[in-house]
């Protein structure tokens, strides 16, 4: 077969003009379909780098039939062809095929993919396959896409990408249950002389586990950088199989000196607002896909959240709307119990129609470091609410002042000397200091529409399941 160089799909059809009808090209891709007559075949292939598939036209008799029988649904082929002006409507170009090789050939009794209309249900059982169906194409994509966004946003406005630990020594992150890191003998561990596992004979010399959040490392960054972020890896050994929940998520996290909790708010919201506007500008086609397939207000969801205003209030007059709601809750309402899904999902569908940004949460349900109200109640929780999804972002300002933190680590039982690399920080020149972590995976379920977090991930980890 001549050597051409290979065209991606993509290109060709952004640029086919300037390629030119009529020259020769090289295409290299899997086949979705073939279907034709006694005279041409017709070939449906994609390579991944758009949604859309080519149409391959065989003209059979140019071809043995030995080789044509092993292109088939699933199989691999490079093809070299003629750029033609395709004369069916949907697609301006085709390819006429001159010689065909098969790279990979794929069994039809026994390729899982054979059939088009899987469920996505099925679909998690062979995500080693599902990359190569419409929807995961798409989906995979757009988290590309956001994944650089994110990057480029914070490049843009003076943040620095801030590579914090993966495997951590401190348990006391309180976000939730660790997974534990260790090399020793799990049949026979060392001993102290208690009888307890010896951790000073574990790798690190201390128990280790992978982190729940990179935030107490970033507050580390943003105290010598001022602005940085995080986006990596975190891990929750949480038995929490809900459609909005992972046990290896990636999450992205800023933390910026001299920002205040309403600066913080203007953040997030400005930010979620850019994601949303890259990805109607970048991702029309995967985008229209899956409005057309799985969700027909899709797109106009993404424009609503882009052009308002999101709703901020205290989460005490939450509450006393939630109160009066009528609703009936399947957990009850009450100041100073966590909000549920459902009650985040109430204010935001039902009651305000827009995004909301939650402040002031009582000081019992959040984390340590939060900034405390001078009502000795609160904090400056700030945790963003959208619709679908819930809580998107959780974050807070900080509280700089020693003693206060001390404090509330003292009375929530937070070890100071495992912490005393982060109390430093308020030692030695403290500041104001905000800062928000955004679920990567939330924001891919909003982007796309998909309604459960395993069909957003490449590889999900959920408990019970990481076969892939
Ligand atoms: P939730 O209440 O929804 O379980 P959280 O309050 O425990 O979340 P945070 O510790 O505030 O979560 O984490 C920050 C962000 O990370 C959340 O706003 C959410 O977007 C995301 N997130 C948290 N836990 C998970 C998870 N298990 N899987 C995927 N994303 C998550
Ligand atoms: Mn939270």
């Amino acid at each position: 077969m001549e050597s051409l160089k290979r065209i991606r799909i993509a290109d060709l059809l952004h640029e086919w003009k300037s390629i030119g009808a009529g020259s020769t090209i090289n295409l290299k891709g899997w086949v979705r379909t073939k279907r034709g007559n006694k005279k041409v075949a017709f070939i449906a292939l994609n390579d991944g780098s758009i949604i859309h598939s080519i149409q391959i036209v065989v003209d059979l008799e140019s071809f043995d039939e030995a080789t044509l029988k092993l292109i088939t649904t699933g199989s691999c082929i490079s093809v070299n062809g003629v750029v033609v002006e395709s004369p069916g409507q949907g697609q301006a170009v085709e390819l006429q095929a001159r010689e065909i090789e098969v790279y990979g050939t794929a069994d039809a009794e026994t390729y899982p993919l054979q059939k088009k209309g899987h469920t996505l249900e099925f679909l998690r059982e062979i995500a080693h396959l599902r990359p190569r169906t419409n929807t995961f194409g798409a989906i995979l994509r757009i988290r590309h896409a956001m994944s650089f966004a994110i990057h480029k946003y914070f490049n843009d406005n003076g943040f620095y990408y801030l590579h914090t630990p993966i495997i951590t020594g401190s348990d006391a992150e309180g976000a939730g249950a660790m997974f534990r890191v260790t090399t020793l003998d799990d049949k026979k561990p060392p001993l102290t002389l208690k009888g307890e596992v010896d951790y000073t004979q574990d790798f690190f010399g201390k128990p280790t586990n992978l982190t729940v959040s990179g935030q107490l490392e970033g507050e580390l960054g943003a105290m010598a950088l001022s602005n940085i972020y995080t986006f990596g890896p975190t891990f929750r050994a949480e038995n929490s199989n809900t459609p909005r929940h992972l046990a290896e998520f990636w999450m992205v996290e800023p933390e910026m000196a001299f920002h205040d909790i309403k600066d913080n708010m203007d953040l997030a919201e400005d930010f979620l607002k850019y994601l949303v506007n890259y990805a109607l500008t970048n991702c029309k086609d995967d985008l229209d896909f899956l409005n057309n397939m799985y969700d027909k207000e899709l797109i106009d969801r993404l424009k609503f959240v882009t052009e308002n205003a999101f709703q901020r209030l205290d989460y005490t007059e939450a509450i006393d709307i939630l109160k009066a709601s009528g609703q009936t809750f399947e957990y009850p309402v009450n100041w100073g119990t966590d909000l549920q899904s459902e009650h985040e999902r109430y204010l935001v569908e039902k009651h305000f129609m827009k995004p909301v940004i939650l402040t002031n949460y009582p000081m019992s349900i959040k984390a340590f470091y939060m900034k405390q109200n001078d009502d000795g109640k609160t904090v400056r929780a700030m945790d963003v609410l959208f619709p679908r999804i819930g809580e998107i972002i959780g974050g807070s300002q900080r509280e700089e002042n020693l003693e206060k933190l001390t404090r509330r680590m003292n009375e929530m039982g937070i070890p100071e000397n495992e912490m005393w690399w982060y109390i430093d920080t308020r030692k030695f020149g403290t500041a104001p200091h905000s800062g928000f972590g955004l679920g990567f995976e939330r924001l891919i379920l909003f982007i796309t529409g998909m309604a459960n977090i395993r069909d957003v991930i490449p590889f999900p980890r959920t408990p019970q399941n990481a076969e892939f």
